[in-house]
Parts: C-alpha cells; structure tokens; sequence
C-alpha cells in the first residue's frame, strides 16, 4: 500500500517501529501534491518538502501520539513563522509571531505541519469560492464545490494530500465539507477545544475541530487538541477523557436515536433524506422521529449573531499594525476606508455592513435581540429533545455538492444549503458529518448531534455507522 493511504494511528506506529521509512512517506504525499494540487487548490501554503521531512526525523525520535504524521490546518489557525491569511487579500502576507494552542498541542505530540489549507475569506461561506485564492475543487468531479468553508481542509485529506486535517466551525465550515468530499468531521462542544490563535470571525459560535478519513483518526486528532487553556476564557475547565481509547469501550445498548423531523423537511433533496434514513434503520438501535419547532428560526437567527459578530471582530483590520494597506494619501478615515474597500472581498463587505446594520441604535432589539432569544429556544428545543433521545440525526447537508458558480452570485440561495448545520453551533452541542452513501456519484453527509460533551458517544456512534456501511478512507477517482 502507498504510504499516503495510511492512517495517522498507522503512520505513527509505522515510522516509529521502522516499518516505514520518513522519506517514503513524506515522499508519498508530496508527489499526489505536485500531481493534483494543481486542479484542487487545496493548499495557499505549502512548507518545503526537505523541512518538512527533516522535521519528520526529528518528531519520530521524540515520540508523541501523532508523531511524525503530516498535518493540514486551516489558514485562519495561526502558525508561527508560517503565512497565515485567512484567504484575504487583507492577510495575505501576514506572518504570525506565535502558534495557535492546536498547534502547540499538535506540535507536542508530534504531529508534523506540511501546510494551509485554501478556505472562504475568514470563514465565510459553504463552498471555498469566496477565498482570494480561487475555488478548490471537489475531488469527486472536479465541477463542483467541495465545501466549505474548510473546503481545502477536506480537499486534502479526502485527495490523500496530507494525513488529517483541521478545520473551524462556525456555522458548518467543518460538517459542510466533510459531508461533499466523503470523510469524517466533528465541531466540537463550544469550549472544548481552544480558540487561542484562531482568527475570529463569530466567537459566539466557533470551533475548532478535526477533519479525517475514518473515525479512528478524528478520535485521535481530538484528543491531541481537546484541552483547558488559560488563554481562552471560553474553554471548559477540566481534563478531557481520551478519545481514541475509549472508541469501542462504550455501551450503548439502550441508545434511542432521534430523528429530527424539521432536518428533512421542504428543500432537503429526497435522495439525500433516503441516503441518511437508510443507513439509520440499519443500525439496530431503536429510533424515534422527534420535533424541534424552533429550528425553522435557526437560519435567520445564526446569520444576524453570525454577521453581528464578524462586523465587530473584523474591526480590527485597519492596515495600521500588520496586514495590508491601501498605498494611498489621506488622513486617517481615508486610509482607513480604502484599505477595507481593497483588502476585503464582497462576501466579507456584505456581511460587515449587515452585522453593523444588525447592532445599530433602533434595530438592535428588533434584529439582534430577537436572533438571542431564538438561540435560547434552540438551546431549550435540544434539551428537551436529548432527555429521551442519546443522539439526533439528520443529514450535514440539504442537497448534494453542486457545480462551481452555481449559488455565488445568490448569498441568499448559498446560505439557505447551512440549515442542517447550524443549528448545533447556536446550540454549542457537538456534531458530526459521517458518509452515508453516494447521490449521483457524490458522497452524502449523514450529521450525528449529542448534548454538550458527549464527544465519546458521537465518536462511538460514528465508528458504529463506519463499521456498518464501510464508509471509511474513500478513495476518489484518482486519487
Ligand atoms: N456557511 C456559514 C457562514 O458562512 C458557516 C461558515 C463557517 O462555519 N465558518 O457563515
């Protein structure tokens, strides 16, 4: 087998043992870069490969529980001494002096960074077509989306450019491009895991999260990133359980599984609906459909805090400390507006003028407010839902991936594809996109939600569902 097939379990143990040589692995996957990154556009940034197998050598040596394997990470993640610019004209030289907290955990348990993955303009989209950088592509047919907006995230584990990856989620980014490029991925509780280094774009609503081929290595990558961190006011006191051991150990006898009846209701594309019904009757766990009311508010509610918040975090972008600057004279208010007009794309104006629009004086309670006490009955829905039912289930998204150019020019039509995900970011629950099957030769997301913390039972269902229907490191044409 081709060493970039491996998992990062297998990596690891391999390198470490001597079974593997690092240039055959590093090797391995650089060569499918040069092959296909081409078309995909899965990476802005990609290290040298002679420094990243030189740190290869050195992380085998250490140890850790991924040493030596190569990770993707999202380019709104900081990365000392690497370029990290969120997709963005406004940062597309902009090299941070310190890493993210992900990325000293990954980097302490030896995980190799090979690169940073293409994304919309700071996090904002479903289908990495708002990056400054150009679309990535769908390695399934290379006329569609990927997703997004960790679309080249999911591109590069899903093509076997790199070995896991990570993403953020802020209202799906993560899910979204699980789901359409046919590979596993989790947002996790709100708090979690840190956010220190992330570029913001909605704190309310974020994560960070893993992104991998089978559920095995999304355990693995969770418990390198899952921890309290003083540097991150919102992280959950306490030690985290270890992921990747209990995987299997869980009983779940008794699991009632929940149907969510609002998920697969009017624009959800009927081959998809059966695509997730029938892997769910397959399980062998009793299921029950079960209403959220609510739910039908989610969308509006998520875009005014969404957009609320970005308008507010992107505030900061102003061409004086770092980032880029309009060249041109003027006094402050000028340089000011024209380096924001410039350095920002159209997605990100949009949503900076409504998000101010949303806070100011007069409006505040009828758009903001409003959205908050939407989130509260969200919040209320679930916990209702969750006394009698373990995990609900619906599908990560309506319809299948779609062709690059169809929904861009339409923001409404485009935002209407995270109804399914963005629920569980309001509600601060943890979800996950595992495969499902396959609609017209693309794959199909299959979301598992739990309440907060229950990242052990979603990980035990989600090997439950790969063991059932054999979704795991797909392989596309290819690839
Ligand atoms: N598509 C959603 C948005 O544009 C979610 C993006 C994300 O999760 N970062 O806001």
């Amino acid at each position: 087998m081709r060493p970039r097939y491996l998992s990062a379990h297998e990596v690891s143990e391999a390198l470490r043992e001597g079974n593997l040589s690092p240039e055959d692995y590093v090797y391995s996957i650089y060569e499918n870069i040069r092959r296909l990154n081409n078309k995909l556009n899965a990476y802005i940034s990609l290290r040298p490969v002679e420094v990243v197998l030189e740190e290869v050598k050195k992380s085998i040596k250490i140890g850790g529980k991924l040493s030596g394997a190569l990770v993707a990470v999202k380019d709104n993640i900081s990365t000392k001494g690497i370029r990290t610019t969120c997709a963005s004209r406004m940062l597309e030289n902009y090299v941070p002096p310190y890493d993210a907290t992900v990325v000293e955990l990954l980097k302490r348990e030896g995980a190799v960074i090979i690169g940073k993955t293409n994304m919309d303009e700071f996090a904002m989209g479903s289908t990495t077509e708002t990056s400054y950088f150009g679309p990535s592509r769908n390695p399934w047919n290379l006329s569609k989306v990927p997703g997004g907006s960790s679309g080249g995230s999911a591109v590069a584990i899903s093509a076997y450019l790199a070995t896991v990856s990570l993403g953020s989620d802020t209202g799906g980014s993560i899910r979204c491009p699980a789901a359409y490029t046919g590979i596993y991925g989790l947002k996790p509780t709100y708090g979690l895991v840190s956010r220190y280094g992330l570029v913001a774009y909605a704190n309310s609503l974020e994560q960070i999260g893993p992104m991998a081929r089978n559920t095995m290595d999304l355990a693995l990558l969770l418990s390198v990133i899952a921890s309290y961190d003083s540097r991150d006011a919102t992280t959950i006191p306490g030690k985290r359980p270890d992921y990747y051991r209990t995987l299997g150990s869980f009983k779940m006898d008794n699991l009632r599984i929940g149907v969510v009846r609002e998920m697969f209701g009017e624009g959800v594309d009927k081959r998809v609906a059966k695509t997730v019904l029938r892997v769910v009757d397959k399980l062998g766990f009793e299921v029950e459909e079960v209403s959220l009311p609510s739910l039908k508010y989610a969308l509006p509610a998520y875009y005014v805090i969404a957009m609320s918040e970005a308008s507010s975090n992107l505030a900061r972008f102003d061409g004086v400390r770092y980032g880029f600057r309009a060249k041109i004279e003027g006094d402050w208010n000028t340089v000011y507006s024209m380096t924001r007009a410039r350095g920002f794309g159209w997605e990100v104006k949009r949503r900076i003028l409504l998000g101010t629009f949303a806070l100011s004086a007069g409006y505040y309670e009828q758009y903001y407010l409003k959205a908050l006490k939407i989130r509260r009955l969200i919040v209320e829905d679930f916990n209702r839902a969750f006394k009698d039912h373990g995990v609900l289930v619906g599908p990560t998204m309506p319809i299948p991936a779609f062709d690059i150019g169809e929904k861009i020019k339409d923001p409404l039509t485009l935002y209407m594809v995270d109804v399914e995900t963005v629920p569980a970011n309001l509600a601060g629950i943890p979800a996950l996109s595992v495969p499902a099957g396959f609609v017209d030769s693309l794959p199909i997301g299959l979301q598992i939600m739990g309440p907060i913390l229950s990242e052990p039972l979603l990980l035990n269902v989600s090997a439950i569902i790969e063991e059932t229907t054999g979704l795991r490191n797909l392989l596309p044409p290819g690839a």
